[in-house]
């Protein structure tokens, strides 16, 4: 965090300390140590900020944040006459989400750091790591935690600038209308980018056409010195570019040359690629740690962004090379000589289901597809499960297994005309699916010395990594 007191945060938030604030005097030069929405968290010289959801009113925990140190706080109403509390300062708003916001967009205007916005449905955590990694390569860099991406998350992450960071890159998710303008707005980016769109969130949206409006409003962000950098291969791209502010366009592309591309593209035994990194004007080589297709769509992506604020060609690809996994992200876990698992049990939904597919069809052996349910898609779930049933059969996936209520769907769909006869599963228990699991590889292994792939997946809310955890403790 840049260094701040109390009388920086009352001009940023237009507040007046009362006069029986100043009496605190001592406290009003102090240095604030954070700004801070968790009495979890919270300790001595952080001022606490007390945000209001659906289920829940930081105003309650006004006290605790104070007996762990608090020594303001920004509220919506007068709690500390409640409290009878009169040693701390309090800072009182219209609304606390829109302070937490104006505080945010302070420090990025201090700080002044160059900006990288991301959104798209899938891979957007992928590329804001893999655009980190080139830009840390020889700068300072602020990225966003996990997965802080959404109205709050967003003016969170900009909290934690420092006066010495160099760029920010900023992931900004939405579930609804609206929100990306507002995420973005705060971030004031110099390059943004939506990855691209797919069935996800759809609850919020309607349809794709609902996602890859919403999507579009980052490039609402962008001012006519802004870069945007736009994926060629979308049926978006014209809709997005008819909407640009500025006319500075990069554009990536698997299957044309435009700004960035990759060439001569090979794959190792896990479906890691190695690629030519190509510009208009330069080449270098990636390989890249992170296995599947995708990856390579993820990898330029992250270039484009980068070649945007001129960073060389070869840094790109080194700090391509280097990216090491991200959780829960086709992670390979290599659980003996014969069987590997493919943990990419952080999210799903229909197109990183396909994209998992893909990957497991390019890995020579036997072929295991667990699958949890995929969530938030809207009325249209069930087709979407059916969708991605018949495509893992389609496939040639050996074996699937299915848990949850929606994934029975799936089951059924991959059963349905199966002319390879390959097997499936349904269970509604994660411990039934894991028994099974245990008894049909040691089955397997008896009969065969084919390698297996096990691909684990599944919406956050299916929790499919507690399956991955389970299969690595029965080992
Ligand atoms: P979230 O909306 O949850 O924040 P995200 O957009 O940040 O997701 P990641 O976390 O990078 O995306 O990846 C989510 C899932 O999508 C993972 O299972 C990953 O393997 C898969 N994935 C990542 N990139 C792509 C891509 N370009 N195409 C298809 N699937 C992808
Ligand atoms: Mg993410």
């Amino acid at each position: 965090m840049i260094p701040m007191d109390l009388n920086w945060i009352a001009k940023v938030l237009g507040v007046k300390i009362t006069p029986k604030e100043i009496n605190i005097i001592n406290i009003i030069n102090k240095a604030v140590t954070n700004i801070n929405t968790d009495t979890r968290t919270i300790t001595s010289n952080e001022v606490f900020l007390a945000l209001k959801g659906p289920n829940f009113d930081g105003h309650k925990f006004v006290h605790q944040a104070i007996n762990q140190g608090a020594v303001a706080v920004i509220v919506e109403k007068d709690v500390l006459a409640e409290l009878d509390e009169t040693q701390v300062v309090q800072f009182i708003v219209d609304n606390t989400q829109t302070a937490l916001g104006l505080l945010a967009s302070a420090v990025k205007d201090e700080v002044s750091p160059k900006t990288i916005a991301i959104t798209g449905s899938v891979g957007k955590t992928t590329v804001k790591e893999m655009t980190a990694s080139i830009l840390g390569l020889n700068a300072k860099v602020l990225s966003t935690k996990g997965n802080f991406n959404n109205e709050i998350g967003v003016p969170l992450t900009l909290l934690r600038l420092e006066q010495d960071d160099e760029y920010a890159v900023i992931e900004l998710g939405a579930n609804h209308l609206n929100e990306i303008a507002y995420t973005c707005n705060l971030v004031k980016p110099d390059v943004a980018t939506i990855c691209n769109v797919a069935a996800a969130h759809l609850e919020g949206f309607g349809d794709i056409d609902g996602v890859a409006t919403a999507k579009g409003e980052i490039f609402s962000g962008l001012d006519a010195s802004g870069i945007a950098v736009l994926n060629y291969d979308s049926e978006y791209h014209d809709f997005w570019f008819n909407t640009l502010n500025t006319n500075k366009v990069l554009r990536f592309s698997t299957l044309s040359k435009k700004d960035v591309w990759a060439e001569n593209i090979t794959f190792d035994h896990f479906g890691r690629a190695k690629f030519t990194l190509c510009s208009k004007n330069e080449t270098s080589l990636v390989q890249l740690k992170l296995p599947g297709k995708h990856n390579i769509k993820n990898a330029l992506t992250a270039s484009a962004l980068t070649l945007a604020l001129n960073i060389p060609l070869e840094q790109i690809a080194t700090g391509l090379s280097q990216i090491q996994e991200v959780k829960g992200r086709v992670n390979l876990i290599e659980l003996t000589d014969v069987i590997t698992i493919i943990d990419d049990s952080y999210n799903a939904n229909v197109q990183s289901v396909k994209a998992g597919i893909d990957l497991l069809k390019q890995i020579d052996g036997y072929k295991v597809l667990a699958l949890g349910d995929m969530g938030e898609l809207g009325e249209n779930e069930l087709q979407y499960h059916e969708e991605v049933g018949r495509y893992a059969q389609s496939q040639g996936i050996n074996l699937f297994y299915t848990l949850g209520a929606l994934s029975e769907v799936a089951c059924n769909a991959f059963n349905k005309n199966n002319p390879l006869h390959q097997k499936s599963r349904h269970f509604t228990q994660r411990t039934e699916l894991l028994t099974q699991i245990s008894r049909d590889l040691c089955d397997y292994q008896k009969d065969s010395n084919e390698k297996i792939t096990i691909l684990v997946k599944g919406s956050r809310s299916a929790a499919m990594e507690l399956l991955v955890q389970d299969i690595i403790k029965n080992k």
